[in-house]
Parts: C-alpha cells; structure tokens; sequence
C-alpha cells in the first residue's frame, strides 16, 4: 500500500526556517513564488521539504581541445529537480553566467512548467559555464560530445532528456543525440528534444512556444469577453519566441504596434508587418541580424517600449524586463510572458494590484516542451505527424491547462502566476500521495 504523506496543517516556524533555506541567489528567490502557492494550498511540511530540494545535482569537468591543440577544462551541471511525474525535462544551457545555482532554479521551474501542461515529466536543467560565441563549430561539437559523456549514465529517454537552451541549438541536441547512439550502440534519439527534423526533430518544433503564447492570448481575450482582431500588441525581443508571437497574433488581426531587440526598439502606431521585420533581419546585407533602421517605423528605446501604449504586452526577451520602476507605467490590460522570470516580484504586486492580467511564464511559454513532448513520442513510436496535427495537439494541451488555471484563479481569488503554481503542485502532490515516499 502507499505510504500516504502527512496531511497536518504546516507549521508556521517550519515554514519561514524552509522559505529561506536556500537565500541568497536565485533558487531561493525562485522559491519565493512556490512557497506562496504552497501556503494557499496548506501544504504538509514533509512534502514541501521534499519540493525545495533538488534530487539529483551533477556537477562535472570537461576536458576538450582547443582547434590550436591546447587543451581546456569548462565546467558543467545536470540538475534533475524532480521525477515524480515522469523524466526530468529541461534544456543545456551554454552561457557565461551559468552557476550550479542558476542550473537548479531553472530544472525547478521546469518542474512546474511541465506540470501545468500536464506532460509525464519532471523537471531538469544543465549547462556549461562558457561562452559559445567564442566557441568555433568544431570546438563546440568536441565540448558538447565530451559534456553528453560526462552525463550519459544520468540521461536517456527513460531518466532525464534534454534541449535546447541559451546558447545551444537543434545542432547542438543532433551531436547529444549522436553521441548517446554510439556509446550505446543503439540509435537512441528520444534521449533529446530540439533535433532537426532529419534526425528525429518534431515538426513545429520551432514555432511552438510562440504558438502557444499566442493560443493564451486567445484563450485570455476569450474569458475577457474580447476579441484578438483589431488589439494593439508590443513584443520585446525579436528571436524565435517574439519574432513568432507577433507573426501568428498579427496573422490573426492584431496590430503590432513595437518590436524590439538587444539593439533597438521600433514603433509605429499604425503597425509593423512583423514577416517583413523578419525577412529584414535575415536578409544577408544586416550584418547585425538587428531590427535598427527596419522600414516603416521610428526608433526608440526598449524602456519606451515596454511603457508604451498597446493593449497586449509581450515581454519575450529575458529575465527581470519589468521591474517596480516601469511596472507603473504599463499601459497594457494584459501581459504574456513569453521569456523565462521577466517580471519581478515586485512589479508583478504592482500590475496585479493595478487590475492587470499577467498571463505567467510556467504557462504562457509551455508551448515548446508541450512539442518537445511530442517529439519524445514519436521518437518512441518510430511514427511522425503532420504538422497541422502537432499544432492540434498543441492547442489542446494548452487550452484545457489554460483553463484549469483559470479556473483555480477564480476559485481561489488569485492571480494567475498563483493558480498556475498551485495547478502544477498540487499534479506533482496526488504523484507523492499516490506513489508514497521511498524513505
Ligand atoms: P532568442 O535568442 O532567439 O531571442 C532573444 C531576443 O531577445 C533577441 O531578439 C535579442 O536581441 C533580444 N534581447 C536580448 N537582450 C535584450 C534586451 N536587453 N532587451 C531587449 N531585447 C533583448 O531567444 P528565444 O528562444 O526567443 O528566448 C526568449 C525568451 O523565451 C528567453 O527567456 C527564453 O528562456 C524563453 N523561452 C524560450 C523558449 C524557446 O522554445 N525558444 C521556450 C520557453 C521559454
């Protein structure tokens, strides 16, 4: 029979000795809004001390050559958060900054993330503290090859499969991917997700966590009793999410109204053709690949844009764009968070406070491993879809959690951050009550 976890009500001292228990840094500022979520749903002491520890933590030195023959040793993480619901699931980042302690904050927010799609997975995270600009294409593939090795005893399609992250691409998953295979000497490509379509990759792989921000849009405006045609839309960060999000919201007849990247913002209030912003970046002559001088619209800058005025504000850049120094200044009515922590804690108090709906990271950009999960089963199977059935799919997934979300907001008078942390701890919950503790 399972062991069930204990069910008293938590303990007040237990509580705050466990919220700080991992400050500074931050893990312990990602805790912050799980221990809120927590205290709303009273959740047991035990399985709270269990949700704020990571399982597993892999630190690891890579050796790898230089194209000049000399040698380097990088360093590198695998976290793996959580495995209650399934295989850890998260990407590799290659960056700088990458700390052992940026690792585990982002595997536990993709323990939640995954748990609010409701995907059979856990939650992980690696990395290599590096810095891949500076890397060459032959360096990158000896150091990602010597970094799968390093963790190979840890992942696989069964234990943790990685992604792509910061720094990293479908290149990069294609060498992960091959390296397993021969070391195995099985072709194993449901070990990662992100690939190139050729070697396994999912069809609508690339658009889908621009899909599925703007699928929460909709399904936002619907519940608001309003209609996307005819909204005035301002997205921060032109990459693969932003570039995306604004090309399927202006398809469906919202104007888009600022587009912003590393470099510049650019506005115009009669709206930008975000296709042809895209083309413009690509084109072979913008050594930059930047949005500076694009046709049809006045510079300004990205702190401009974030206040300027729009119906619909998508932050899709990174970490920390809304801050208690700008958040009072939004004009929009609704906010997506397509990038990952774009709002801080205290400006989210301020736009909430403001009667602003804020759309949250965990659930607005769950869209990419939603298709990162589709990729693993068809992996598995050996059986590949169509792409109008992966963007079904898609949209399925994401409107009935968008809903149940929506509905915990409502039945519990919070936000939507709130709910979607409860939604997604209380699936990973009823996985402990139902399993038991192994102790
Ligand atoms: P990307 O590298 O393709 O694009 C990032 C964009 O942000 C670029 O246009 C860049 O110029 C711009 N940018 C960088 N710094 C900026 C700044 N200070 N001000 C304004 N713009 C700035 O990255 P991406 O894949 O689009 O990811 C964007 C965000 O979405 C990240 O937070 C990422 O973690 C999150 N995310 C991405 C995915 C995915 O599938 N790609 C999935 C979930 C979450």
């Amino acid at each position: 029979m399972a062991t069930k976890v204990e069910t008293s009500q938590p303990d007040g001292a237990l509580q705050t000795k466990e919220r700080y228990a991992h400050e500074p840094g931050v893990f312990g500022e990602a805790i912050a809004y799980f221990n809120e979520a927590a205290d709303r749903l009273e959740l047991p002491r035990t399985i709270r001390r269990i949700l704020t520890h990571p399982s597993r933590q892999v630190i690891i030195s890579i050796p790898f050559q230089r194209d000049n023959g000399e040698f380097e040793v990088f360093t590198g993480y695998r976290v793996q958060y959580n495995f209650a619901r399934g295989p850890a699931k998260g990407g590799i980042r290659y960056h700088p900054g990458v700390t052992l302690d940026e690792v585990t904050a982002l595997a536990f927010w993709m323990t939640w993330k995954c748990a609010v799609v409701d995907l059979p997975f856990g939650g992980g995270k690696g990395g290599v503290t590096c810095d891949p600009s500076k890397l060459s294409p032959g360096e990158l593939e000896r150091l990602t090859r010597r970094y799968t090795a390093e963790i190979i005893e840890v992942i696989g399609p069964d234990k943790d499969v990685p992604a792509p992250d910061v720094g990293t691409t479908p290149q990069t998953m294609a060498w992960v991917m091959d390296t397993v295979s021969m070391h195995l000497r099985s072709h194993t490509p449901a070990v990662v997700t992100g690939k190139p379509i050729c070697v396994g990759g999912s069809k609508g792989r690339v658009e889908a966590t621009g899909r599925g921000v703007m699928i929460c849009i909709e399904a936002a405006l619907e519940k608001m009793g309003k209609q996307l045609r005819g909204q005035r839309v301002v997205v921060q960060g032109f990459g693969n999410v932003g570039s995306i999000t604004a090309k399927l919201l202006h398809e469906r007849g919202a104007k888009i109204v600022g587009i912003s990247d590393q470099f510049t913002g650019m506005h115009n209030k009669n709206g930008i053709d975000p296709v042809a912003a895209a083309d413009y970046v690509a084109s072979p002559t913008n050594e930059k690949r930047s949005l500076e001088g694009l046709p049809g619209a006045s510079a300004i800058s990205n702190t401009a844009l974030i206040e300027l005025e729009c119906d619909i504000l998508v932050p899709a850049a990174i970490e920390n764009q809304i801050t208690a120094k700008n958040a009072r200044h939004i004009k929009a009515f609704l906010i997506a968070e397509g990038a990952n922590g774009p709002t801080t804690p205290e400006a989210h108090q301020i736009l909430s406070d403001a009667g602003i709906t804020i759309i949250p990271d965990i659930l607005a950009n769950a869209g990419g491993v939603t298709v990162s999960y589709f990729e693993w089963v068809q992996d598995r199977m050996g059986y590949y879809w169509r792409e109008s059935e992966v963007n079904d799919r898609l949209k399925d997934v994401m409107r009935e959690n968008f809903d149940e979300v929506w509905n915990m907001a409502e039945q519990y008078k919070a936000p939507l951050r709130q709910a979607a942390y409860m939604l997604a701890i209380r699936r990973v919950v009823d996985c402990y009550q139902t399993r038991g503790i192994y102790a």
